[in-house]
């Protein structure tokens, strides 16, 4: 049988990998920037990771929904105190875009409404519903098309206002990721984020945060949202929070507590999985990694912005993007060829970072001074082939 080409995928095959360092089938090593699609939170294979999920798989991995699993509680508990979210309600799924559906169905549920708010470059994932509400028609299949969906541009707040005072009484939920990850590492201003919160109060709409690329600390924040001060009502979650174990979930605000029967998987909240999330719950804690995540990315971010042939490098924490402009087209192939430095694109001229929250300042370095090693060598290769022509 053939395997279905799902992403246009390079010849290397990753074999081991431990911390930031990945290793090739050949014993080649490379540094790992990308970290997954921000999936590896706190280093590939930690050991104390490691050992919770064998530990668990010793005793049990997976039992029905139908009995107490109280390492749930344990993982609800740990994940309230760190996010400081203590008083919101837990739901487990196993991934990024099973969190967003069950955030929009049950933004649907609470208000008795079905028009979504979501904004243009937006990405939540490739369910039905998340989906409809990701701006990419390319990966809208026809029964996705509710018509429900509007994608707003972000950042306007006048076009925001407009729209809700218009539409404001049928809308469900506004959901925005806080800063955009495949839309190509976008910020939102804070104002917008406030003005999200003081929208959905007046108007009585869901406010969602999608959390699963920009959240579990990897801005230096717990959630990203946080920044702008605010409280949404439903965060979801996944990626980081398994450190490349499936698991996701929503947190959700006490006012819109979901009724018996309204959300449900078979494997949501498995033991195993609760296993691994409680590793790296318990890692960010050891490890002091909300910090270490932003202050290793204000000394990345500021290394960055010295170099002046990098356009506009922007993010926060361990996400962080820039613009490479046409003359060194080549950057990022020639990081992983040449420097066997794994980074991550959002359009071809964009390079994404997002790294694990515990990369090491030298590793942080060794990748600065390839970049501007590779960054001189085009400009050289570009400057003697127009002289020689
Ligand atoms: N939301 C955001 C912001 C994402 O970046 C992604 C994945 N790229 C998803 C949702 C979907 O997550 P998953 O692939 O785990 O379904």
């Amino acid at each position: 049988m053939k395997l279905f080409d799902v992403y246009p995928i390079n010849n290397i095959n990753i074999v081991r990998a431990q911390g930031s360092t990945v290793w090739d089938d050949k014993g080649n090593e490379y540094l790992d920037l990308y970290g997954g699609h921000a999936v590896i939170s706190i280093g590939h294979t930690h050991p104390h990771w490691v050992k919770r999920i064998e530990d668990q798989l010793h005793k049990i991995a997976f039992y029905s929904n139908s009995v107490q699993i109280p390492i749930q509680q344990e993982l609800a508990q740990k994940l309230g105190w760190l996010s400081g979210k203590d008083d919101y309600q837990l739901f487990l799924c196993n991934s990024g875009a099973e969190a967003n559906e069950n955030a929009l169905k049950l933004a649907s549920f609470h208000t008795g409404r079905k028009k979504i708010v979501a904004f243009k470059k937006s990405f939540h994932g490739r369910t039905s519903l998340a989906v409809a509400a990701t701006d990419n028609q390319a990966i809208v299949a026809p029964v996705n098309e509710t018509g429900n969906v509007v994608f707003l541009p972000f950042n306007d707040e006048d076009a925001l206002k407009k729209y809700m005072l218009q539409n404001g009484d049928e809308v469900a939920a506004i959901i925005i990721e806080s800063i955009q990850g495949v839309g190509g590492i976008n910020m939102a201003n804070e104002s917008f984020l406030q003005l999200i919160r003081t929208l959905c109060d007046q108007y009585g709409a869901v406010f969602i945060a999608d959390e699963v690329q920009c959240g579990y600390g990897r801005s230096g924040k717990f959630f990203t949202a946080d920044y702008a001060g605010v409280n949404a009502d439903i965060y979801s979650m996944a990626k980081g929070m398994g450190n490349g174990f499936p698991i996701g979930g929503i947190l959700i605000a006490p006012h819109i507590a979901p009724k018996h029967g309204m959300l449900g998987t078979t494997f949501g909240g498995n033991h195993l999985a609760c296993a691994a999330a409680l590793g790296v719950l318990e890692v960010i804690e050891q490890e002091n990694l909300l910090e270490r995540a932003g202050e290793n990315g204000n000394y990345l971010m500021t290394e960055l912005l010295k170099i002046g042939d990098l356009q506009n490098v922007r993010g926060k924490g361990l996400m962080i993007g820039f613009d490479v402009p046409d003359e060194l087209k080549d950057l990022r192939k020639n990081l992983l060829q040449k420097h066997r430095i794994f980074t991550g694109e959002a359009k071809p001229n964009v390079i994404r970072l997002l790294p694990a929250l515990n990369l090491s300042k030298e590793a942080i370095d060794n990748f600065l001074q390839a970049l501007k090693e590779e960054i001189n060598a085009l400009k050289f290769a570009k400057e003697s082939s127009t002289v020689a022509q």
